[in-house]
C-alpha cells in the first residue's frame, strides 16, 4: 500500500517536472523565432563620408572590425541596424558583403553612397533607387589582331553568371546581367521619396565598376547601352554578392557629380544621402514590425 502510494507521488512530481520542462521550451521557442523576426540590416557605405553620418545616428552602437571593414551595430527605433564601412571598390564591397552576411545574417542590404551621372536629366543631389545595378566592367573586346588598335565601342557585354563555362568562348555569356533591387526596400524608398529636399529621387540603373568614367561619350555609350543612369564603384559586387545568398539588397546612390551636364563634384552630397536613407530604414522598419 505505501509502495503504491510513493508510486503514486512520484508520477505526480514526474508530470509536474515535465509541464515546466514544456513550459520552459516553449518560451524558449517564442524568444528564437522573435530573434529571427530581429535580423539586423546593413547599410554599405565606401568612405568615412559615406557611413558615418548613419553611424553617428545609431543607438547602442558597438565597433567591431573585420580586416579593413569597420561594422557599427547599433539600432533605429530599437531595431537592429549594422552600418558597414566597406572601403572603395568592388573587391571591397564583395569582401566585406560577403563577411558580413556569414556574421550577421542580415534580413536585408542597402547599399547607397555617391555616385556619376550618365543621364544628363539628373543633377547633383538627385538621388537614384537602384531599380536594377550592372557591373560595367564586365565587357568582351572584339577580335582584333596585331596593330588594328583598340576599339572600346565594340566591346560587347559578358556575363560572368551565365554558365560555369568559358565566358569568353560561351554565346550565352555575351548578354547583359542586371541585379534586380527587392521590391520591399524599393516600396519603403518610394513612400519617402518626399523627405529628399534638396533633389529629386527617381527609379533607375545603377553601374559598378573600379573605373571612373571621364569622357563623356563614353559614359552616353553606357546610357544608352546599358541604361545607366549613374555610375560608381560597388553596388554590382555588393548585388551579385547578396544574390548568391538569396539576401534582398537595394542600392541608392546620390549623384555627387555630373559629366553630361556640368555638375561640379560636391561631397556633401554623402551626407544628404545618409539623412534619406536613414528615412528609408525607418519606413522599412515600421512595415516590417
Ligand atoms: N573624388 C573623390 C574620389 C572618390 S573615389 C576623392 O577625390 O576623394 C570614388 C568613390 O566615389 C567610389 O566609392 C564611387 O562609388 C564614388 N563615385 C562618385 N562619383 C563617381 C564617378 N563619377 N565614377 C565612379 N565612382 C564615383
Amino acid at each position: 500500500m505505501k509502495n503504491i502510494r510513493n508510486l503514486a507521488i512520484l508520477l505526480f512530481i514526474t508530470l509536474i517536472f515535465s509541464f515546466v520542462a514544456g513550459c520552459q521550451s516553449s518560451t524558449e521557442g517564442e524568444a528564437s523565432a522573435e530573434e529571427n523576426e530581429q535580423q539586423p540590416i546593413l547599410i554599405q557605405g565606401p568612405m568615412p563620408i559615406e557611413a558615418e553620418n548613419f553611424a553617428a545616428k545609431l543607438e547602442d552602437v558597438e565597433e567591431e572590425t573585420s580586416g579593413n571593414f569597420v561594422f557599427y551595430k547599433g539600432k533605429v527605433d530599437d531595431y537592429p541596424v549594422i552600418v558597414m564601412k566597406t572601403g572603395k571598390g568592388m573587391e571591397n564591397t564583395a569582401a566585406a558583403t560577403a563577411i558580413a552576411i556569414e556574421k550577421f545574417n542580415p534580413a536585408s542590404i542597402i547599399n547607397q553612397g555617391t555616385s556619376g551621372g550618365h543621364d544628363p536629366d539628373l543633377h547633383v543631389f538627385d538621388i537614384v533607387l537602384g531599380e536594377r545595378t550592372v557591373n560595367i566592367g564586365s565587357l568582351k573586346t572584339g577580335h582584333r589582331e596585331d596593330g588594328e588598335g583598340i576599339a572600346p565601342k565594340e566591346w560587347i557585354p559578358m556575363d560572368l553568371m551565365a554558365s560555369e563555362g568559358s565566358a569568353g568562348e560561351d554565346p550565352d555569356a555575351e548578354n547583359i546581367r542586371y541585379f534586380e533591387g527587392d521590391k520591399e526596400l524599393l516600396k519603403a524608398a518610394k513612400a519617402v521619396k518626399d523627405t529628399h529636399e534638396e533633389g529629386k529621387v527617381v527609379e533607375g540603373t545603377i553601374g559598378s565598376a573600379d573605373v571612373w568614367n571621364n569622357e563623356v561619350d563614353r559614359i552616353q555609350w553606357f546610357h544608352e547601352n546599358f541604361g545607366t543612369s549613374v555610375e560608381e564603384m560597388e553596388g554590382a559586387a555588393g548585388a551579385q554578392i547578396a544574390k548568391a545568398y538569396d539576401v534582398p539588397y537595394l542600392g541608392i546612390r546620390t549623384l555627387s557629380n555630373n559629366k553630361t551636364n556640368g555638375g561640379e563634384y560636391n561631397p556633401n552630397t554623402a551626407e544628404a544621402n545618409q539623412e534619406y536613407v536613414y528615412e528609408v530604414v525607418k519606413e522599412y522598419i515600421s512595415n516590417r514590425k
